[in-house]
């Protein structure tokens, strides 16, 4: 028998991993819509350690994990999780959420992406193992996300061929990327006047003392 669920002990866990090199407004903003709709009582954010999928070598992990930690400053529920940066070895989401799901048993698992993880969710390591264990909760994404990507642009990915099960999330279009933060320090985009457009003002001072993405990656 499923023991009784302690009071206070978390029912609705999200987990929300991504390379966040560096994190952006739109994380920011997607973490507030899933806690939000999906009623968390806790949110995972994970930034990867070895990604697998990734084929630029990712900026440091304690810098990525210092950048999450003033990205979703504030944000009740939200937990900056270090679980992949320090396993070692290629992280696979299908081993987080095991581990999640025996820290939180009993509790319901949402795993938070966009639409263009969402559109290669079949080539992930084990994806039938994270179908089973999470409900993936989905914010769609502009069609072009690249380093000169339009922040105005209103066309969307369309998810109508999907034919895996997804939550879609209410969540306007956010046109911003990682790549087009780094590619806007380094000098190679002039779209934005300013950092702080593009990330909160905790990364934007972090990467600026830092001298993250001063040279293109
Ligand atoms: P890069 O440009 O380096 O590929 P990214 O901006 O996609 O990075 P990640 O850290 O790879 O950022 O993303 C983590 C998660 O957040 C992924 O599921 C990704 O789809 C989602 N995500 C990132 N940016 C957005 C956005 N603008 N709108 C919706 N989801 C987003």
């Amino acid at each position: 028998m499923t023991p009784a669920p302690q009071p206070g002990t978390p029912r609705r866990v999200g987990m929300f991993g991504g390379a966040f090199d560096p994190p952006h407004w739109a994380h920011r903003a997607l973490a507030e819509t899933v806690l939000a709709q999906l009623r968390l009582d806790v949110l995972h954010v994970l930034p990867t350690g070895q990604a697998w999928h990734k084929t630029r070598a990712l900026t440091p992990a304690g810098h990525r994990l210092a950048m999450c930690e003033r990205a979703f400053e504030g944000l009740p529920k939200v937990c900056i999780d270090p679980r992949e940066i320090e396993r070692t070895g290629p992280s696979y989401t299908a081993d987080t959420l095991a581990e999640l799901a025996r820290q939180y048993p009993g509790a319901e698992l949402f795993l938070v992406l966009g639409a263009d993880q969402l559109l290669a969710f079949k080539s992930w390591v084990r994806w039938p193992e994270v179908l089973a264990l999470a409900t993936l909760a989905v914010a769609n994404r502009a069609l072009h996300i690249g380093a000169d990507a339009d922040p105005a642009q209103r066309l969307e990915q369309d998810l109508s061929g999907i034919d895996i099960p997804f939550v879609r999330l209410d969540m306007p279009l956010h046109n911003i990327s990682a790549t087009a933060v780094r590619a806007h320090v380094h000098g190679q985009s002039r779209r934005f006047p300013d950092l702080d457009v593009l990330v909160p003002a905790g990364v934007a001072r972090y990467i600026s003392d830092h001298h993250l993405y001063e040279t293109p990656t």
